[in-house]
């Protein structure tokens, strides 16, 4: 190693008039003037400048290149804003490298390259400071060097010589030139200081730059001071609990072994099949290896849990026993012959196939699977209870409503962060058997989305052909549902996959009549709610005249959910009378008066349809997913320009059966004695009343031919007749869904006649007696009978007649009550 001495160590001896200087780009690190520093050189080119100037007056103009990462920057690669620094001390490395000491003079711009190789010459010129004294300036500078220590404190590494610099120079300037050499900055920032001429704006970048160093190094310590805790505490853990394991062992007491005995307690009681025994024995073995402290081993515990509580082997005994269950059917509830007869038939099939099978286990038993399909309330579920009371074994109702997620259903891999198994193995558990009745509730509402089809898992878990090794993404392990007695629920049929709809034996269930309510409460649902209550049988009594009046004035529902839960609240009420007046245990009879005394005002008037026959309002008969209800078509016309206006939150079908009722009169306005263009100077409007709504169906186009042609013609329309049935543009009535609901919901209104088409006559036969026997039927083929049959025709001759000026003309006064 070759040692050059500077022969001339007075820096500030810089010659005025030579200033062309060796140009050597440096990564980072420059020395601010004033300041020295070490810096190494080890590219060619730098070598060769550094060489030449120790050969000349030992002065380098350093600069710095703009990227790191360039081997061979070129002029336009580096700042032309350096420093001329001299060259006190020099010492080559093996690799031909230099160490050099440079202590920074002044700063410099080059204006000019004169060599560009094999290194670079430039001219330059001095750049001076502008440097105002003030008590502002005083201020920051002692700021800066508190903040400095300040950052020491916190951790920051600053070269001894350069902090005693530091701390102990006068002049602001280069006090500023120290502290840049300590920041910890970005190449751009330190060449941004070096380029700022303003003192006092220098000083200001240098107080934000060590701020923001401070705030780094604080959080720095932040974090590794909380990892530091815990770690400390975990360390504290794991001796504590080696500590006590020691103890444990020399007291002979092994607690792991005593968990470990109990898991292979539980997994022989289990009775799994050998396959999943074989898993959780593997699992146990895992929890075992594992540390007590691993987070892991509480997953594997609870895995285990769910492995060993699971009824692998546990199943109700079956006993099928056609009377029983007939007699159970009924006990629990009333009416519903057709259903409970279906059911019967379901479970006498079951049986016959069980005895033909019953030594082939596998397919020894595979039911279909129910599904009961109608509004709520109507005793789906409590009817899925009773089949489960009939056979003897375990019921469990499962909500689908909603679910979009496949691991709903499927449950979600153990890889999860608090997996668990889905809903059809957290049923099983809850029940407790392998062969319980399981019923799937709401499943029309199962939705699909990005995470999975959930009806594709539904499809697994209800096929007889593949639910005998039903895959939970949890369990890992196939869990047998061929023994599961799987009954689904739903409000309509439409939303139900077809591939799942297929599998299914549909059962429909309708709403009931005021009379099968009435029997349904008297019979059923006050004896339940009073013992629900607690209120001796003795006490309270609902008068007929009362019930009646809860069914017709408190609700307005095609099952009986909500009459039960006024029952419930009448019963509350008493209870409570009875214990505040410590009732001597007289006979309670709850009269009419009461029932408004205990559930308020009535929430629904008696009066359902219009007290008027009225001009323009038909009665239409809708179905819904709550059963069947009435609905009324309105129709105005005024004076206008051929617009047909249809408001009501009409659903595109019944749209078209509006444009299709104005074409079919358009086309017969001479039939209707109507003027030929009546439609082209008046508008037509129609509305169906609680736009909140949304309503369609073509099953309303009878009722919005009536409603129009009676708004045209100004005939009015039977209050008392209802009408379903949808109309072609030649007028023609055919067939309509839903009829047994309508016909109950028209029959629960007050309706008198209901005109329904001749090709849904054949329904008739699933339409409760009572209602047939106080309902007039009458089946039309045409529109032409339907108008016969619902219009008040003036003339009594069931005839249109001719009239002037139909549009203009007032409404005669009676009939203004439309509206
Ligand atoms: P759903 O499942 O169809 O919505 P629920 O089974 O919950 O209806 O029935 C609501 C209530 O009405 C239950 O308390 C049920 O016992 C009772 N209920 C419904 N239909 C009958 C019936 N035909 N006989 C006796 N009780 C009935």
């Amino acid at each position: 190693m070759i040692i050059y001495t500077a022969k001339n160590m007075n820096a500030n001896m810089v010659s005025s008039e030579k200033m062309e200087y060796p140009i050597v780009a440096i990564r980072d690190g420059i020395v601010f003037p004033a300041t020295e520093n070490v810096l190494v050189f080890g590219r060619n080119k730098s070598v060769e400048a550094m060489k030449s100037a120790m050969i000349e007056d030992k002065k380098v103009v350093l600069v710095m290149q703009k990227k790191l990462d360039m081997d061979s920057p070129e002029a336009d690669d580096i700042y032309h804003v350096g420093v001329l620094a001299t060259i006190d001390k020099i010492a080559t490395g093996e690799k031909g490298q230099i160490n050099a000491l440079v202590k920074g003079l002044k700063k410099v711009k080059i204006t000019q390259f004169t060599q560009k190789t094999p290194f670079f010459i430039g001219k330059v010129e001095e750049i001076h400071d502008v440097v105002t004294q003030d008590n502002e300036i005083v201020a920051i500078v002692k700021y800066i060097s508190g903040q400095i220590k300040k950052a020491i404190n916190l951790g920051k590494t600053i070269d001894f010589v350069f902090l005693m610099n530091i701390l102990n120079i006068n002049s602001t300037d280069n006090f500023s030139n120290q502290v840049a050499m300590v920041l910890d900055l970005k190449t751009s920032e330190r060449q941004g200081l070096l380029e700022e001429t303003d003192l006092k704006k220098r000083l200001a970048k240098e107080v934000e730059y060590i701020n923001r160093e401070i705030k780094v190094l604080e959080l720095e310590q932040n974090i590794s001071s909380k990892t530091q805790r815990k770690f400390e505490k975990n360390m504290r853990e794991t001796f504590l609990r080696e500590k006590m394991r020691t103890i444990e062992e020399e007291l002979g007491d092994k607690s792991d072994n005593k968990e470990v005995n109990e898991y292979k307690k539980k997994i022989k009681l289990a009775n799994m099949p050998k396959e999943v025994e074989e898993k959780a024995v593997k699992e146990l073995k895992r929890l075992l290896q594992m540390s007590q402290f691993n987070p892991e081993s509480s997953y594997v515990r609870t895995y285990l849990d769910w492995l060993v509580e699971l009824p692998w082997s546990k199943e109700s005994r079956e006993s099928i026993d056609l009377k029983g269950a007939s007699k159970i059917l009924d006990e629990d509830h009333f009416g519903l012959q057709k259903v409970k007869e279906r059911i019967l038939e379901f479970l006498a099939v079951m049986k016959l196939k069980n005895m033909q099978k019953v030594n082939d286990q596998k397919s020894a038993h595979q039911p279909s699977i129910l599904c009961f399909v109608g509004p709520p309330g109507v005793g789906k579920t409590s009817l899925g209870r009773s089949i489960a009371r009939s056979l003897g074994r375990k019921f469990i109702k499962v909500s689908l409503g909603g679910i979009r997620d496949e691991a709903e259903i499927r449950g979600h891999r153990r890889t999860y962060v608090g997996a668990l198994p889905g809903r059809m193995i957290q049923g099983i558990k809850q029940s407790g058997t392998n062969n319980p009745v399981f019923m799937l509730d709401e499943i029309d509402k199962v939705g699909r989305d990005y995470r999975g089809d959930p009806s594709s898992a539904l499809l697994e878990a209800l096929d007889p052909e593949q639910n005998h090794a039903f895959s939970d993404h949890y369990l890992e392990v196939p869990f047998d549902l061929s023994g599961v007695f799987f009954i689904t629920t739903a409000n309509i049929l439409d939303t139900i996959p077809d591939a799942l709809l297929d599998r299914l034996e549909v059962i429909h269930f309708a709403g009931y009549t005021e009379d099968e309510k009435f029997n349904i409460a008297k019979n059923y649902l006050i004896p339940k709610q009073k013992s629900a209550h607690h209120i001796e049988a003795e006490k309270v009594r609902f008068t007929d005249e009362s019930l009646r009046t809860i069914i017709r004035r408190f609700t307005r529902e095609a099952g009986v959910r909500e009459l039960e839960r006024q029952i419930a609240t009448v019963f509350r009420k008493v209870a409570r009378e009875i214990v505040e007046k410590k009732s001597n245990g007289a006979l309670k009879s709850i009269v009419k008066s009461d029932v408004q005394k205990y559930l308020g005002p009535y929430k629904y008037s008696a009066q359902m349809i219009e007290e008027h026959n009225t001009i323009g309002i038909t009665t239409g008969l809708a179905w819904t997913h709550a059963g069947g209800d009435i609905l009324f078509i309105e129709v105005a016309t005024m004076p206008g320009k051929g617009n047909l206006t249809l408001t009501g939150n009409l659903g595109d079908v019944m749209k078209e059966s509006c444009q299709a009722a104005l074409s079919y009169i358009r086309a017969r306005w001479d039939m209707f004695k109507m003027e030929k263009d009546f439609f082209a100077n008046s508008d037509i409007h129609v509305h169906v009343p609680e736009g909140a709504v949304p309503k369609d169906g073509p099953s309303a186009g009878t009722a919005i031919v009536t409603s129009m042609v009676s708004a045209l013609t100004k005939i009015p329309v039977k209050r008392d007749v209802a009408m379903t049935g949808e109309i072609t543009l030649r007028g023609r009535v055919t067939e309509i869904g839903g009829l047994k609901e309508k016909v109950i919901a028209a029959h629960r209104a007050g309706i008198k006649t209901v005109i329904i088409p001749r090709d849904n006559k054949k329904d008739l036969v699933d339409i409760p007696k009572k209602v047939q026997e106080d309902l007039k039927f009458i089946f039309a083929d045409h529109i032409d009978e339907v108008l016969r049959e619902a219009l008040v025709f003036p003339n009594g001759k069931k005839e249109f007649v001719a009239r002037p000026q139909l549009m203009i003309e007032k409404e005669p006064e009676k009939e203004k009550k439309v509206n």
